[in-house]
């Protein structure tokens, strides 16, 4: 680092008052933030968050060091070379996890959601993928849909299933943790992005992070799982660097997968393929459930709008409706 001059890094995570960055050349640094940052956040917990991408400033008197070694997995082991972060870039697909008082950011900067669905094995539930698409929307994170376990199912017969959500715009990706099948597309998909994986327990999450490269699932150690309340004892979260480039966000924000505080009008909002229809109906406030004229509900009769689809729909503005 010339004196005087900033470089960019990412945030892979914070221990109180430092954090970790590495820089994008690859080295990595402890940094504390200016006093001036700090001083105009209004959340002082939040200056500085995981992922976020800032420019930093080798402290005085300490030396550049060797692009080596790589970053611990162990938090608390932190390198010993200091910077301080004098700017903090402005933030994209922020996690954050409300507590009572306020909302916390656990993690900025991420750019996609991949929602691992078992084919067989458990199987395929089609009105989660629309739950957990529903999630990513609210969070607004682009959703990307993994099937795996591709070599315990018929390919042919996912056929309408893959057409669907590909219509909709979501990549959708087939593959096979065991066999490797698909994981060189889904690692181009993971390239250069911070992607967070969820799904539920034993969909292949650990053996497909671990076939997009060797131990991954151990660094990863809290991979967002629905149901397992209290499992995890991850608080903070991390960004893990992939090796082809891109990072895997470990964060317990996601694990339980949660629409929070959604209102039941919010629901249509998720589901793209009715919006050429809302318009047409009967009433401005139409839920799509009741109503007579309802021009949604005569797109599902003329199936130009899956009934599938149709049903997550009233499932969702139902059950968010009794919350
Ligand atoms: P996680 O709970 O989502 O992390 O799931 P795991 O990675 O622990 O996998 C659950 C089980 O499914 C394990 O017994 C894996 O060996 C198995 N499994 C994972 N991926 C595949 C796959 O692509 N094909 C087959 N046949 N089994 C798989
Ligand atoms: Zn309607």
């Amino acid at each position: 680092v010339d004196e005087g001059e900033c470089v960019r890094g990412r945030v892979l995570r914070v221990h109180g008052l430092a954090s970790v960055v590495e820089t994008d050349d690859g080295r990595i640094f402890r940094c504390a933030v200016r006093r001036l940052l700090k001083s105009l956040a209004t959340d002082e917990r939040s200056v500085v968050t995981t992922g976020d991408v800032v420019w930093i400033r080798a402290a005085r008197g300490s030396t550049a060091p060797a692009p080596e070694p790589p970053p611990s997995d162990e938090p608390g082991q932190v390198p010993a070379v200091e910077g301080v972060i004098e700017r903090v870039e402005p933030r994209h697909g922020v996690l954050t996890r409300a507590s009572r008082r306020r909302e916390h950011v656990l993690v900025a900067n991420v750019d996609q959601l991949v929602i691992v669905m078992s084919l067989v094995e458990p199987d395929l539930k089609p009105h989660l993928i629309d739950r957990y698409l529903a999630v990513a929307q609210q969070g607004e994170l682009k959703p990307v849909l993994c099937l795996n376990k591709a070599d315990l199912a018929d390919a042919v017969e996912l056929q309408p299933l893959i057409g669907l959500y590909s219509q909709l715009g979501i990549p959708v990706f087939l593959c096979s943790a065991r066999t490797g099948y698909g994981v060189e597309r889904l690692r181009e998909q993971l390239r250069g992005r911070s992607t967070v994986f969820s799904g539920q327990s034993g969909v292949g999450k650990s053996s497909l992070l671990n076939a997009i490269q060797p131990d991954l699932a151990l660094a990863v150690k809290s991979v967002s799982e629905v149901n397992q309340k209290g499992r995890h004892t991850t608080t903070y979260s991390q960004l893990i660097k992939l090796d082809f480039g891109g990072w895997v966000v470990d964060t317990p924000g996601v694990r339980q997968m949660q629409l929070w505080d959604a209102r039941p009008e919010e629901m249509e909002g998720y589901f793209p393929e009715f919006r050429p229809f809302v318009p047409l109906c009967g009433f401005p406030d139409c839920t799509h459930t009741h109503e007579t004229d309802c021009a949604v509900k005569d797109a599902v009769a003329r199936r130009y709008i899956t009934s599938r689809r149709y049903h997550s729909y009233l499932g969702l503005f139902n059950g968010t409706a009794e919350e």
